[in-house]
């Protein structure tokens, strides 16, 4: 498999482009944004360790290379006043173009707001809202410790693990209101049976509950 989980090294200033999956409109589904219509861009490549559970292997692999400012048209003509910036991990991209995508689309007034894993350090330049979703596998958490400062908000998608959630969250030091718990679930019945045990357990912690309302409506479909 072609090797993405590398940062690109160069700095383009001058045509900057991007490495890009899809673009599309959707509902955000889930965390502070939630239900809110939205532009995605999806960017490629990711930063390993991959998770065996995702759902976007498909941005694993590389996409098509478009200039910025197509981007940012494209994004502007879709008439959204929000736009999800995802992948992948959409930070390994932030010198070689997102930078210059995030101030065109903040110039045409849209609002930016970005899906990372943290497990690669959060640009302090960035001005749109950071969520970040940490991701713990092979006995431990892939995360970079100073994101915690950096990303507005972190969301976990969980089953049985809410001890060691609620660890990740003290360790860091993270004020609760800055979390968002959200059932574990490629089907809507799996999250609806979670959610009862883990809206307890947010209304104990005082964390936010979110639903992930594309997988609660329509299972595993892509596209929606
Ligand atoms: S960090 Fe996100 S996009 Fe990357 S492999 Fe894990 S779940 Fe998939």
């Amino acid at each position: 498999m072609f090797d993405r989980t590398r940062e690109r090294p160069h700095d383009n200033t001058l045509d900057p482009t991007l490495d890009v999956t899809e673009i599309f409109t959707s509902i955000q589904g889930e965390g502070p944004f939630m239900g809110r219509p939205a532009a995605f861009v999806r960017l490629s490549g990711c930063v390993k360790p991959l998770c065996p559970w995702c759902d976007t292997k498909h941005a694993w692999e590389p996409g098509e290379s478009i200039p910025v400012a197509t981007v940012a048209d494209k994004v502007s003509s879709l008439g959204n006043d929000l736009v999800v910036i995802t992948g992948g991990e959409p930070f390994l991209q932030w010198a070689s173009g997102l930078k210059h995508l995030e101030a065109l689309l903040i110039k045409k007034g849209l609002t930016v707001q970005y899906e990372t894993s943290g497990k690669i350090l959060i640009p302090s330049e960035s001005k749109g809202f950071k969520v970040c979703s940490p991701k713990h596998l092979d006995d431990r958490w892939h995360y970079v410790q100073e994101n915690s400062l950096r990303a507005d908000c972190f969301k976990f998608v969980v089953k049985a693990d809410l001890a060691r959630v609620e660890g990740f969250v003290k360790d860091q030091g993270l004020a609760a209101n800055r979390v968002w718990i959200m059932p574990l679930g490629d089907l809507g019945e799996d999250q609806l049976a979670l959610s009862p045990g883990i809206w307890a357990f947010c209304v104990k912690k005082r964390f936010n509950f979110s639903p992930r309302l594309h997988t609660l409506f329509f299972n595993n479909q892509q596209g929606v």
